[in-house]
């Protein structure tokens, strides 16, 4: 077994069961690409058990604290059984549910997202690489299901010096899929898709949306970031009467269009614009158009607290346009899914948009991700999404 031996005081993090290791914070030690390595402080007090990325910033990710454990299929098995035991207790109101959520999950790289009778992984580190077959086997084992496709396409694997790959893993067939989400149906693509093909972590907020819109009187609605239109869905579904979906990619808004008719909605009730977000809101604005409701789900601007302040400019023009498009007494459901902006940084950001705008509002809420996206004591990098849902005065 390699033994990594960190630097004098970098145990620290380890020891507060943090389970990243910087390149920095190594004084000596190699292995091979996702090989198991006994992680040691300088003194050589075991840390704990890790898999090894030899090209990632992130050199050492533990896998166990706990120094009788051994790293091997039983051990997985473990993991993914006792991470979806977990989902089965939380309140989660659809058949589309995030099984494994890496870090939170004790299984650091590795994403699974179940759809119904589908399941779609992502293997985002040379850990989960190296024991991507022993993990799709416990997925399988630990479900009862057959299909797992895989998209290990995401942007963060070539920081790992892994190659993307995207396919059937264990069964075969079609990738389109159709799924229920509260009291609505969606569809997607586990191979075209963005992630693993439908953002799950928005799931309550969406459900929030078309009660908000009910409560509210909404009438009319502006999706802007809306990629297949869930919020636009939600919305109609509680009774708004207009609602405009804006994304800048021409597939996810045709199925927001396909999602209009998959639930019963008048067609005429939806417009599909492809379209900069940014200069629609301007282009609203410079029109006098207003909307009731306002959701601003924009992708992650600031990845890293390095990008926060870029970040926090284009968080602010977008809220600043939101704001003043809001007719009177309308609602805002704000939100941003970068671990590089805390909520509070976004809430100084949000009341700086409002304040520029020259209004005010109450916040109806404070909300993050759906519960099986869940965050840990352990890993603050865990808390990426946050919403505000504001009602202008
Ligand atoms: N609210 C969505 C998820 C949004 S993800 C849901 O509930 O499912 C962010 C979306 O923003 C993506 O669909 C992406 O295509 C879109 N996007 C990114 N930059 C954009 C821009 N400048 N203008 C319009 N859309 C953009």
């Amino acid at each position: 077994m390699k033994v990594i031996r960190l630097r004098a005081g970098k145990e620290r993090s380890l020891l507060r069961r943090h389970p990243w290791v910087f390149q920095g914070s190594i004084e000596k030690g190699k292995a091979d690409a996702g090989e198991t390595v006994r992680v040691e402080s300088a003194e050589g007090q075991f840390l704990c058990w890790a898999s090894f990325s030899p090209n990632s910033q992130i050199r050492v990710r533990a896998w166990s604290f706990d120094e009788a454990e051994r790293i091997d299929a039983a051990f997985f098995d473990r993991r993914v059984r006792s991470a979806i035991a977990v989902r089965a207790r939380l309140p989660i109101a659809s058949d589309a549910v995030r099984l494994i959520h890496g870090e939170a999950d004790g299984l650091p790289g590795l994403i699974v997202d179940r759809y119904g009778d589908t399941l779609c992984a992502q293997f985002l580190s040379c850990g989960t690489e190296r024991w991507k077959q022993q993990i799709a086997d416990s997925l399988l084992a630990a479900t009862g299901l057959t299909r797992l496709y895989e998209r290990s396409d995401a942007s963060v694997r070539p920081l790992e010096g892994l190659e993307p790959v995207t396919g059937w893993l264990r069964g075969e067939g079609a990738t389109e899929l159709t799924i229920s989400e509260h009291e609505w149906k969606l569809s997607l693509d586990v191979a075209e898709g963005h992630k693993t093909g439908y953002y799950l972590d928005q799931r309550d907020n969406r459900k929030k949306f078309a009660d908000t819109v009910r409560q509210y009187g909404v009438k009319s609605v502006l999706n802007c970031f809306s990629y297949t239109g869930g919020f636009s869905v939600a919305a109609l579904a509680g009774g708004a009467e207009e609602v405009v979906s804006v994304d800048s990619s021409a597939p996810a808004l045709a199925r927001a269009t396909a999602h209009v008719a998959l639930n019963g909605f008048d067609a005429s009730r939806h417009t599909a614009l492809d379209a900069d977000v940014n200069a629609t809101l301007r282009a609203y604005l410079q029109q006098g158009r207003t909307f009731d409701a306002i959701v601003l789900d924009p992708p992650k601007f600031a990845p890293t607290a390095a990008h926060a302040e870029r970040a926090a400019r284009a968080y602010k023009d977008i809220n600043r346009l939101g704001f003043k498009l809001l007719a009177p007494g309308g609602v805002l459901f704000t939100f941003s899914c970068s671990g590089g902006v805390g909520p509070e940084l976004f809430h100084k950001i949000v009341a700086g948009a409002g304040l520029d705008a020259g209004v005010d509002g109450f916040i109806l809420d404070r909300v993050g991700a759906t519960p099986d996206h869940p965050q840990t004591i352990c890993f603050p990098e865990g808390e990426y999404l946050k919403g505000l849902l504001i009602l202008k005065r």
